[in-house]
């Protein structure tokens, strides 16, 4: 399309519109002569060939109608409309034909043509064209925004102005949204706790204050560097793979901190539009917590919480991989089951904390030992088992260098261990089973080193046995114990003896204690030591204590008849049993079915059970204190009981450990002891009993310390019911019926 268009108007300078024909076609024409009348707005100034292509003010009308752009053009002077596409005859809610010849006010409403007064005034003044945008409401409300551009016409003078005007709407709210959405993303990234960055093709472009602070970087150290300048070596070739394949994943790998720390993150990767912008978005999320966490509750699994050493657990793996690679390469190795010989006693005495403290001082000793023993045959390797239960296991030892591993071991235990400020010698018994000839599983080997260790204890205790033959028919007579023991019960095989309790000239009767016996079929006479903790172990130590409590308290009417007035029977207890819910109420039911009151019986415990925080403990010892049943404290002297605490039970009796008793009167320290015990008794206004007396001698010692009641093998051993009967008709004679105790 060629050709120029006059608007009508005084110009003569030609400018360019869309033309009307004679026939009613438009062209764009140049224009240049003045216009007869403002009313016929557009002239042909140029003649036009019949056969140029013409365009119809028709067909331009509809052009511009279509055009998605408001359209006008105003007289200057008159201020009326001399053209106005449809989109801008609707502003004001005309057609194009009722809006030409309006005025601006009229079309857009008085306030809006004072609105955009001065932009118009500028048009006029400065003869440039004029653009600006403005928001208004619509009559139904509706916010809308279009951008505006006056652009002057006329020569010289300008006398029109065409309006051109855009609705810029939508894209104003899209971009107010765009806004809106990377305030939100800003505020987002600001807000989290975990690090954020973005990355196009592998340059940061924006990270967030948790990641700085997470890295120990300040923004210019990581916007527009690298993302793989934050990741260790070791993981770079994963983070660019998954950089290069743009996908959406979540995975755990690590970041560098500005110090060179390797921290265990997680990162999730996300594809990202921002601006308009391809990014890559990455949450960092610091996982050391987690890692921790999982680290610790895999050492918790394959350790001892004690003292840090590897566990049971680990021991079998340990033992499983050992037994497969000694087979693989014909070897051997050796298994040392050590089990300490005072722990025992010392959590009895002083408490099972301050046991715990000497078991982490002596796993300190061990381990430094195998830590310094390591040699040809490879480094041993400590576990503990639990309690006082530690196992050493030397790789490549054979029998020679695993006995002379023990003998040091046993001697480095020779200097006492040191435990809350107080110096305990502690001596282990030790027995050793060796892959393949004791067994060629890690529990056959753990099992025959058990069997050893115990051979080690019965021989008497800080001692090394290897497993043989012997050893193992011993083990089996426990394990045959222990399927018996079941029915030893309803077998009757039990017995109780009695062993008396004597004045030191041994004339009169003060007590006598009932001692459990296992009549055996075929392996005869059972003492308690060889069952009782077996029965502890199986939980049948509450009916035998029950049936102990039942014959003992029987015997105490008989012996009444025997004319022993006052007779009264000490039994003895296990923690276990003491403990029992229903305990004292089983007592009571005893001696009631009896008929005898509660001053018939004596319970000897240890001072640990009374020691036990048990909460319990108070409501049994005040039923049984009530019931006028006594209480004897047992094996006294082994422990450290506080002494504040003995002053609020309600005890009568101390009995004085016999290993004090077996030392006099040589030994300077076990008269210091018992002396010390016979004191304190008296203090406490209790009666003190020394147990194992076997010499006159020892009775001597005792009588000239003060001690004034006793027991032991010098007077009497324990008896069975039938022999103690006669021994009481003895001691009484025919003539005294009554024994003051
Ligand atoms: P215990 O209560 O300290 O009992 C004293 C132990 O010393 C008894 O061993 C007794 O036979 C022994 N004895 C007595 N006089 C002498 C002596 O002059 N020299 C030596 N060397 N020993 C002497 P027994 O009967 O083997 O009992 C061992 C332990 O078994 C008892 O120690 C007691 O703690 C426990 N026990 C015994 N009967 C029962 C029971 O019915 N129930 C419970 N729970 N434990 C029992
Ligand atoms: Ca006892
Ligand atoms: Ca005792």
């Amino acid at each position: 399309m060629s050709g120029s268009f006059a608007m009508h108007g005084r110009h003569t300078t030609p400018y360019r519109l869309p033309s009307r024909t004679n026939d009613g076609r438009v062209r764009l024409v140049s224009c240049s002569a003045p216009s007869q009348s403002p009313d016929q707005t557009i002239l042909p100034t140029e003649a036009v060939s019949a056969d140029s292509p013409h365009i119809t003010l028709e067909e331009l009308q509809r052009l511009t109608d279509e055009v998605p752009v408001m359209l006008a053009c105003y007289d200057v002077r008159t201020r009326r409309c001399l053209y106005a596409n449809a989109h801008y005859a609707n502003l004001g809610g005309l057609t194009p034909e009722q809006a030409v010849g309006k005025t601006f006010a009229e079309i857009i409403g008085t306030e809006a043509a004072e609105r955009i007064q001065p932009a118009v005034d500028r048009v006029l003044n400065e003869k440039v064209t004029v653009n600006y945008s403005r928001s208004f409401v619509t009559p139904k409300g509706h916010a809308r925004w279009i951008e505006v551009s006056l652009i002057p016409s006329g020569t010289p003078e300008i006398d029109r102005t065409f309006v051109m005007i855009s609705d810029i709407s939508k894209h104003r709210r899209a971009e107010l949204e765009n806004r809106q959405s990377s305030e939100r993303l800003r505020k987002f990234m600001a807000a989290s706790l975990e690090g954020i960055a973005f990355h196009v093709d592998g340059v940061i472009t924006d990270v967030n204050p948790p990641l700085l602070q997470m890295l120990g970087y300040g923004t210019d150290d990581m916007v527009g560097h690298r993302t793989l300048e934050f990741v260790p070596l070791h993981e770079q070739a994963r983070v660019r793979q998954v950089i290069g394949s743009g996908a959406e994943v979540s995975y755990e790998s690590y970041a560098l901190h500005k110090d060179g720390r390797e921290l265990p993150v997680e990162y999730c990767v996300r594809d990202f539009d921002w601006d308009g912008k391809k990014q890559r978005l990455i949450v960092v999320r610091d996982i050391s917590e987690r890692r921790a966490a999982e680290e610790r509750i895999r050492f918790l699994a394959l350790h001892d919480s004690l003292t840090g050493l590897p566990n049971r657990a680990q021991l079998d793996e340990r033992l499983n991989y050992l037994v497969g690679s000694a087979h693989e390469h014909d070897a051997q190795f050796a298994v040392l089951f050590i089990d300490l010989d005072q722990l025992k006693r010392v959590n009895d005495s002083l408490g099972h904390s301050f046991g715990d403290v000497l078991l982490s001082s002596v796993a300190e000793r061990l381990l430094e030992f195998c830590e310094g023993a390591a040699s040809t045959h490879g480094k041993p390797w400590l576990a503990r088992l639990g309690g006082d239960e530690f196992v050493i296991v030397l790789p490549h030892g054979d029998r020679k260098s695993s006995e002379a591993f023990s003998r040091t071991l046993q001697a480095t235990l020779q200097s006492p261990v040191e435990a809350n400020g107080r110096k305990i010698r502690v001596t282990a018994s030790i027995g050793v089973a060796m892959f393949p000839q004791d067994g060629d599983t890690p529990s056959q080997l753990l099992k025959n080193a058990d069997a050893a260790m115990y051979m080690a204890k019965a021989a008497g205790r800080d001692t090394t046995r290897f497993f043989d033959q012997s050893i193992a028919h011993a083990a089996d007579r426990a394990l045959l114990i222990e399927g018996e023991l079941d029915h030893a019960l309803q077998n009757d095989e039990f017995e109780l003896y009695y062993q008396p309790e004597v004045s030191a000239d041994g004339k009169r009767l003060l007590g006598v204690e009932a001692l459990i016996r296992w009549q055996h079929k075929e392996r005869g006479l059972l003492g308690p030591d060889e069952f009782i903790p077996i029965a502890e172990g199986l939980h049948l130590i509450q009916p035998i204590g029950q049936w102990v409590l039942d014959n003992a308290l029987a015997q105490v009417p008989r012996w009444r008849q025997l004319g022993w007035e006052d007779a009264r029977v000490s039994v003895n207890l296990s923690s276990n049993q003491f403990r029992a819910p229903g305990f004292t109420d089983n007592v009571l039911r005893s001696l009631a079915r009896l008929g005898l009151s509660g001053d018939r019986l004596e319970l000897e415990v240890t001072e640990r059970m009374l020691m036990n925080d048990d909460a319990a403990m108070p409501v049994t010892l005040a039923t049984l204190r009530e019931a006028g049943i006594a209480l004897a404290i047992d094996d006294f002297g082994t422990g450290f009981s506080s002494l504040s605490r003995l002053r609020t039970l309600p005890i009568e009796k101390l009995k004085i450990d016999q290993s004090f008793i077996l030392e006099l009167p040589d030994s300077l320290s076990s008269v210091a002891i018992v002396n010390a015990i016979l004191e304190l008794a008296q203090g406490l206004s209790l009666t003190a009993v020394a147990e194992g007396v076997e010499t006159k001698e020892q009775r001597q010692c005792l009588e000239s310390l003060g001690c004034r009641a006793m027991q032991g093998y010098l007077f009497a051993r324990p008896m069975p019911a039938s022999d103690f009967a006669i021994w009481l008709k003895d001691l009484l004679g025919p003539s005294s019926g009554t024994t003051q105790a």
